[in-house]
């Protein structure tokens, strides 16, 4: 029986490595595409969210340029990753169009889930395509990501990705179907370990580099991204995804190591918010926003009665009842003026005292957390 159960997931994201798509010759295998869309709208029609984090552009645009990838050196990847990715977008596009599935294109660099200012928007803009029943095909912006602060790899940026919009599933489909002992190509004993809990660092010593000629990741970011996202409450799944329709043979008992998540994504990430930020100013709210968040609502401006501190949006601030008690915090979704201008407001006012539209929560409920004896 398959360790992997596609029913038990809510939010999938699925991490597609160049090798799948790209044949030998550097063309890209729509048929194989086709199936992965197949297999996207099974899991939408159970209800599960899915979101793609797709290599393929280097692959594909350093054979449309020419390009030796081998001898490559940076500007080479970046300008093979502007012409791949017009090509990988539109593969996608067409591909799923054919079954009714909407795409949008998401590209992000390090700095989109790491600076929490910049983390906020890509969880809105990906939360909002979420709601529009897209599926968003995500890559790293390699354009302009240059080495220092570039990912380079696909699955820690997919890492990223699951732990920014609290998916409960990430599922790495590369080349291999699992995670082993040691290289299964080079040691004909390695051992294929179907189920883990807990990454220690003899796996990580045992992951090894990377071997793929057409992909840039190898076992060891498989489980680097595991480690991210396990932290994050969301199981990982390392499969292989080289036959057509990889879901559907997954559910049919394909072979898979599946990492255990620690605990949930919600619980994870308001972990997070209560024990490792420092806070930079606070928001004393009235009796009726506490009522309010304590149901498990974000905070809105018209429940704020005054603003403390100077602080920037992304940063964490603390909520004050009115008898001035702490009872949580949150990451401000506007910068300590601005608050200051629409404490107080309703929401259709909140144009008005900007200059322009702006967002109608202060702080979104799922960045904040009410402290226990609150909650
Ligand atoms: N972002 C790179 C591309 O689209 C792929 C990185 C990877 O192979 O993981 O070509």
């Amino acid at each position: 029986m398959s360790s992997f159960n596609a029913a038990a997931y809510h939010r999938l994201v699925i991490k597609v490595g160049s090798a799948l798509l790209i044949d030998e010759h550097g063309a890209l295998d729509t048929n194989w595409l086709h199936g992965l869309a197949e297999d996207v709208a099974q899991l939408r029609a159970n209800n599960c969210e899915v979101l793609i984090v797709s290599s393929g552009a280097i692959a594909i645009g350093s054979r449309v340029l020419g390009i030796n990838r081998r001898k490559a050196r940076l500007p080479d990847l970046q300008a093979s990753a502007a012409a791949g990715q017009v090509q990988l977008a539109s593969a996608y596009r067409e591909v799923f169009g054919t079954l009714d599935i909407t795409t949008a294109q998401v590209l992000l660099t390090p700095s989109d889930t790491e600076d929490r200012r910049r983390f906020l928007n890509a969880r809105g803009t990906l939360g909002r395509l979420l709601e529009c029943g897209v599926v968003p095909v995500i890559n790293e912006n390699d354009t302009v990501a240059t080495e220092e602060i570039r990912y380079g790899d696909n699955d820690r940026l997919a890492a990223r990705v699951a732990q920014l919009v609290m998916a409960d599933g990430l599922l790495l489909l590369s080349d291999i179907d699992g995670f082993y002992t040691a290289d299964p190509l080079q040691h004909s004993d390695a051992k294929h370990i179907p189920e883990i809990r807990g990454i220690s660092s003899e796996m990580l010593a045992m992951a090894g580099a990377a071997r793929s000629d057409v992909g840039s990741g190898g076992m060891q970011t498989k489980i680097q991204a595991a480690q991210i996202a396990t932290h994050a409450g969301c199981a990982t799944i390392i499969a292989s995804g080289k036959l057509t329709r990889p879901l559907q043979r997954l559910g049919e008992g394909a072979r898979c190591s599946v990492f255990f998540a620690e605990g949930s994504p919600a619980a994870a990430r308001k972990q997070w918010l209560a024990g490792s930020l420092k806070v930079a100013g606070s928001l004393r709210v009235d009796e009726g926003a506490v009522l309010a968040l304590r149901k498990g609502s974000s905070l809105l401006p018209v429940g704020v009665r005054s603003v403390k501190g100077d602080f920037q949006r992304g940063d964490a601030v603390t909520i004050t009842a009115p008898d001035g008690r702490e009872i949580g915090r949150g990451l401000a979704e506007y910068g300590a003026n601005e608050a200051q201008l629409i404490a107080g407001c309703h929401s259709d006012q909140i144009e008005e005292r900007l200059g322009y539209r702006g967002r109608s929560v202060m702080l979104h409920r799922d960045e904040l957390v009410l402290f226990d004896t609150y909650a």
